[in-house]
């Protein structure tokens, strides 16, 4: 068993008010290019790190833990507070999505590019590039350059 697979990183909102913790190792870590992460980040591209429901706690805050849910399948939470997003669940998983950039002592190490054929930032690695998802999330798992 490596040291990641027994790891725990701690993870908060921009004010601090939010705290989360997580154990173990993500599912998966990837960059998501699709628009709607783009413009909920407002940011050219979004680092997601997957975890089990179970892998996910949050510590302090829940009660200023706010979901805002333009699709039900993601339910993207942030701090009432100050505005920072933390993570969004996708219950049809069900797997939680904590943003790579809430989880400072995390080793993010992305193995894919997923909604590809929305990207707006071409980064310069050899993973794969899905247009969407990979079939088994339910993609076409249609690839591109
Ligand atoms: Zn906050
Ligand atoms: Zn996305």
């Amino acid at each position: 068993m490596s040291s990641n697979e027994t790891a725990t990183h701690k993870g908060q909102c921009f004010c601090g008010t939010v705290k989360i913790e997580v154990s173990g190792a993500p599912m998966r870590m990837g960059y998501c290019h699709c628009v709607d992460c783009r413009a909920w980040a407002a940011a050219p591209v979004n680092g997601f790190t997957l975890w089990e429901p179970s892998q996910v706690t949050v510590t302090e805050g829940e009660d200023d833990l706010s979901t805002f849910a333009k699709t039900p399948g993601s339910l993207r939470k942030f701090c009432r507070k100050c505005g920072g997003h933390v993570m969004s669940e996708h219950p049809a998983g069900p797997y939680i999505d904590v943003y790579s950039s809430v989880l400072p002592s995390l080793d993010f190490q992305p193995s894919f590019h997923v909604f590809h054929g929305e990207s707006v930032l071409d980064i310069a690695d050899e993973l794969p590039r899905f247009k969407d998802l990979p079939e088994e999330a339910g993609g076409s798992g249609e690839m591109v350059g």
